[in-house]
């Protein structure tokens, strides 16, 4: 794109977004929820189809004109069901917080109660903490990881399901490098009765390249962001069994939405079928071995891993031994370049603003084409940032090599 007329007409708003630009050029993200879109879903998400209302669904509008509107909608709907092997798709949601806001007002009452995982422990705010929606209008009750593995403990699960009764159980976190057993979690519902949801935003990309295992024709009902591994426009979509079709539908609209934004709909649809190609399965491949190399090396280095390792996208890092904050990690390499958020531990003993780990993950550097011999000279850089913060020359020094590891490996949608 060469945005010619931004340029001319409103410089102001044109040079931040170029200094974005170069910013997300030059520096190294390691945000495990962020990844770089194609140059096609960028083209998608800027095009007329943001001009349109379309409340309601293909065939059954509430205004005229949405003839055009329900061919875009209607194939993001079938290349998601074919992606998922989903019975039924809503592609409506704006983000993964409003799905899981619908997913719940489908399926609960205010006041129902609710297992999720514990926020520290690698949970969502929207899988029921108390300064969220999900924690004010439902009884969640949390579960947490294991204290000596780090892991989801399965017979802890059932122990607490069974003495809850819940209406419904989460599964699926933000936090969490491990496979999660969906079949001893949908056991575990149908043992108390209770509906299973899981929310899949993180690892989405890696379901639909078939290496972690898709809850889809496991669960009631499932939600994910499009804009994490599965490298979409911001945005959310939900799944679920055909029975349950008519209630997700009529929550998200009307129950939580107006209008879907249908030029995001048409980059859903993009992404679904980049996500269908053969490339994709190799590109996720690599994410989660670059992962696991990035949990290797750091390993070999004395740093402590949440769980010994990673089946997927992600780590968190426990800096206990490392004599620094989540912060102050998350500071210090910010200070050359590398991208990563501060991340509570499980049972973390600082708070939440200053936690104990930082977590980290590979779907953006690989994006970019980086592979394992990249990653292990990141590791490099991150352990001697970490080592050597406070050392203004240092940090320089290491801001330089940053940003040359990041010149060969050029930005999709922005260098090419
Ligand atoms: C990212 C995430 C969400 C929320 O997505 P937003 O689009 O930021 O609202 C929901 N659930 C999980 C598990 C996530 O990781």
């Amino acid at each position: 794109m060469n945005y010619t007329h931004l340029k001319k007409q409103d410089p102001e708003v044109w040079n931040i977004i170029k200094a974005e630009m170069a910013r997300q050029a030059d520096e190294l993200e390691m945000i495990a929820s962020e990844n770089y879109v194609s140059p096609a879903v960028l083209e998608a998400m800027a095009t007329v189809l943001t001009n349109k209302y379309s409340e309601g669904y293909p065939g059954k509008r509430y205004y005229g004109g949405n003839q055009i509107i329900d061919n875009i909608e209607t194939l993001a709907i079938k290349r998601a069901k074919k992606l998922f092997k989903a019975e039924h798709v809503n592609v409506q949601p704006l983000s993964g917080s409003p799905a899981n806001a619908a997913v719940y007002m489908a399926f609960l009452k205010p006041g129902d109660k609710v297992l999720g995982l514990k926020l520290d422990h690698g949970g969502h705010l929207s899988h029921g903490h108390p300064v969220n929606f999900s924690g004010m209008l439902y009884n969640f009750v949390q579960y947490e990881v294991d204290k000596k593995t780090g892991k989801i403990n399965m017979e802890a699960v059932k122990k607490l399901a069974k003495k809850e009764k819940p209406q419904m159980i989460v599964a699926g976190y933000s936090a969490y490098s491990r496979e999660i057993e969906w079949n001893k979690f949908r056991k575990i519902a149908d043992e108390v009765g209770a509906f299973l949801f899981a929310d899949i935003a993180h690892t989405a990309g890696l379901i639909a390249a078939g290496l972690l295992k898709n809850p889809v024709p496991i669960c009631d009902v499932v939600s994910t962001t499009t804009h994490k591994t599965l490298r979409g426009p911001r945005g959310a979509i939900i799944m679920c069994q055909e029975k349950y079709a008519k209630q997700i539908d009529r929550s998200v609209f009307p129950g939580m939405q107006g209008g879907p934004h249908d030029h995001i709909t048409a980059a859903k649809a993009v992404a679904f079928g980049e996500a269908l190609k053969p490339s994709f399965k190799k590109y996720a491949a690599q994410i989660i071995k670059n992962c696991q190399t990035l949990a290797a090396e750091l390993q070999k280095l004395g740093y402590q891993i949440v769980s010994g390792g990673s089946d997927n996208h992600l780590i968190v890092v426990n800096l206990t031994n490392q004599g620094l904050t989540g912060r102050e990690a998350e500071q210090t390499l910010e200070q050359v370049g590398i991208s990563v958020n501060r991340s509570t531990i499980p049972n973390d003993p600082n708070p939440p603003m200053n936690p104990s780990g930082i977590r980290l993950g590979t779907p953006a550097l690989t994006s970019r084409g980086m592979g394992i011999s990249e990653v292990k000279k990141i590791v490099q850089l991150i352990n001697r940032a970490i080592k050597n913060r406070g050392n203004k020359s240092q940090l320089k020094k290491i801001k330089s090599q940053v940003r040359s590891l990041c010149k060969k490996f050029p930005l999709p949608g922005i260098n090419k």
